[in-house]
């Protein structure tokens, strides 16, 4: 099976990716991982995608959809994969169905006020866990492998603002676009707690597979 991941910055796309990743074996794919690793690694991709990410702004087109179609070619991909921050407007949604195949849109809704504050808070570690600085107790290292936290470089309160207007003004027209094709599943999760949330995607998971 074949998944979209959608939701706003901060609705938490990554703490299910790692626990669909973990229970349901599909790769995980995340644009956002893959430049942050070009960043780090100082590859042109790297110094073209930092002007973009540090303004809040989507990396072009061209060099994404690439990036993501290169990637799928991969053999790995065969027993099913999760587009993590992949399509992000509608041009990549298209070019998307032009290249593959996908089953399922799951759709993470929450509550926008809280957004700015979730990702101001975030503290990640290299391996890809996130906490929030209010459950972390002045811890400073990572609780599953050890490593130091760190906040990333566009988690600030200014480039989270642009993120959340691009989310706003190009991001969110896909839901429709997958409800359309009758692909979309939206998880409301309101009040829900990471592992809650992930509950009620992996029942929808488990329907689908069988
Ligand atoms: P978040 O969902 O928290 O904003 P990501 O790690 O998914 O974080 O993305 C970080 C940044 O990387 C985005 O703000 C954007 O600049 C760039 N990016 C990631 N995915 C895409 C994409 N599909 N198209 C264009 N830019 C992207
Ligand atoms: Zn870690």
């Amino acid at each position: 099976m074949n998944v979209v991941l959608l939701g706003a910055p901060g609705a938490g796309k990554g703490t299910q990716a790692s626990l669909i990743e973990e229970k349901f074996d599909l790769v995980h794919i995340s644009t956002g991982d893959i430049f942050r690793a070009n960043i780090k690694g100082g590859t042109p991709i790297g110094k073209l995608a930092k002007s973009y990410i540090d303004a809040g702004k989507l990396v072009p087109d061209e060099v994404t959809c690439e990036i993501v179609k290169d990637r799928l070619a991969k053999g790995d991909i065969a027993g099913g994969y999760m587009l993590d921050g992949f399509p992000r407007n509608i041009f990549q949604a298209e070019e998307l169905d032009k290249f593959a195949h996908i089953d399922l849109c799951i759709n993470i809704d929450v509550d926008i006020s809280l957004l700015m504050d979730r990702i101001c808070g975030r503290r990640v570690c290299a391996c890809g866990e996130s906490y929030h600085v209010s459950t972390l107790n002045g811890a400073t290292e990572c609780k599953k492998c050890g490593k130091p936290l760190y906040q990333r470089e566009d988690d600030n309160p200014e480039t989270v603002g642009k993120r959340l207007d691009t989310y706003f003004k190009q991001t969110a027209p896909l839901v429709e676009y997958y409800e359309k094709q009758g692909k979309l599943f939206t998880v409301e999760s309101g009040k829900l707690s990471p592992k809650e949330v992930f509950a009620v995607i992996a029942e929808e998971l488990e329907r689908r597979v069988k």
